[in-house]
């Protein structure tokens, strides 16, 4: 594989679909449906990879697949909660032993629910620790030793802003993002070995469902850049992480975020 490209070469690379960077490798995209994830998915699958697109939902996660065929793309949908250790350790390992390891994953899902703790509910806490963080267990639990076999991979971990610097009203959120860096570097210290790498992006505030008005207005003269980020900005980065070229980063945290952190 040719690592090393002029630019111009690089565009023209990127413009052809199955035979882009990403041509005979598989990634998945948790949380893939929509927002940032659907962005991703769209992204890799421009470069070649074929995508399995995960979500909580599993007729939006086909919807997002048929969207991405309609543009001529290979992807094919993998729903299942990530909360739901069990389900995910099965529909994993059938996936793998049907196609084979995945050369990617990126670790996108993941939800908010924003309370000063002082007024926090139980499930507040527990479904956003569950999910944002516990995902990366359940999800990539059953997928490491696969890849550490194939010697070769990118695991790529959506966190946030917010688990680098802790945000007021976010201490579920803050908490487990901050908790995946911790989890992704130190798996990149036990797959480094392996040619695996393990990064971190760390968005800003995204133009996604997830972004409240409350939180656009508060946020917004903070950013830098004075605007928010759109999903195609952080699909750029995990593209990037993916590819070739990034072999030699790991256990890195980027923010995505217009100069915020
Ligand atoms: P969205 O709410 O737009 O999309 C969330 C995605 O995650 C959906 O595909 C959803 O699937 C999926 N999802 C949620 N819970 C689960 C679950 N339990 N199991 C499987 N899939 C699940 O969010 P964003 O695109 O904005 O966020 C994506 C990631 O980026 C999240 O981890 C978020 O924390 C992070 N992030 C976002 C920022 C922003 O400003 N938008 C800023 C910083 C970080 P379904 O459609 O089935 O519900």
């Amino acid at each position: 594989r040719d690592t090393v490209s002029a630019p111009s070469d690089a565009a023209a690379a990127l413009s052809v679909k199955s035979t882009g960077p990403g041509a005979g490798r598989r990634v998945l995209v948790t949380g893939g449906s929509r927002g940032i994830g659907f962005a991703v998915a769209k992204r890799l699958a421009e470069e070649g990879y074929v995508v399995a697109v995960n979500g909580r939902n599993a007729e939006r996660a086909r919807e997002a697949v048929e969207n991405l065929r309609a543009l001529g793309h290979e992807a094919y949908a993998l729903p299942f909660d990530v909360t739901d250790r069990k389900t995910a350790a099965e529909v994993l390992a059938e996936d793998v032993a049907l196609r084979g390891p995945f050369w990617g994953v990126v670790l996108n899902a993941g939800i908010n629910r924003d309370m000063p703790l002082a007024a926090m509910s139980d499930d507040d806490w527990d479904d956003v620790v569950n999910t944002d963080l516990g995902g990366f267990y359940n999800v990539l639990r059953p997928l490491v030793m696969t890849m550490a076999r194939a010697r070769k991979g990118r695991i790529v971990v959506v966190s946030s802003v917010s688990g680098m610097v802790g945000t007021r009203g976010q201490t579920n959120y803050s908490a487990a993002k901050a908790g995946l860096i911790g989890a992704a570097k130190a798996l990149a210290m036990e797959l480094a070995s392996r040619s695996i790498t393990v990064n971190v992006i760390a968005p800003g505030l995204i133009e996604t469902d997830m972004v409240t008005e409350e939180n656009r207005e508060r946020i917004l003269p903070l950013i830098p850049m004075r605007r928010l980020g759109n999903p195609e900005e952080v699909a750029h980065v995990a593209a990037f992480l993916l590819s070739d070229g990034a072999a030699y980063v790991t256990r890195a945290v980027i923010p995505v975020a217009g100069g915020l952190v």
